[in-house]
C-alpha cells in the first residue's frame, strides 16, 4: 500500500490523525494540517489507513495498492 496525500486540498480537520495516528498527524506548529507519517504503512495499520481515507471530509488522502499488497 502507498499513501497519498494532496496537501493542496487538506482543511484541517483532524480525523486522519485520530483515526491513524500512525501514518498521520496534525502537528499543532503546523496548523493541523496533515503530516504523512508513513507512505508505506504497514499491513497492521491498513485497515485504520482506509478508514482514513474514507472519513477524510476533503478527498485529500488516497491509497494505491501495490502488486505486493494482494
Ligand atoms: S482528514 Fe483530510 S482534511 Fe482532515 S486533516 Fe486529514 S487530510 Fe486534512
Amino acid at each position: 500500500m502507498k499513501v497519498i496525500v494532496n496537501p493542496t486540498t487538506c482543511i484541517a480537520s483532524g480525523n486522519c490523525g485520530l483515526t491513524a495516528p500512525r501514518v498521520f498527524a496534525n502537528r499543532e506548529e503546523n496548523d493541523g494540517f496533515v503530516s504523512l507519517l508513513d507512505e508505506h504503512p504497514p499491513r497492521s495499520e491498513w485497515d485504520a489507513v482506509r478508514e482514513a481515507v474514507a472519513l477524510c471530509p476533503s478527498a485529500t488522502l488516497s491509497i494505491e495498492e501495490e502488486d505486493a499488497d494482494v
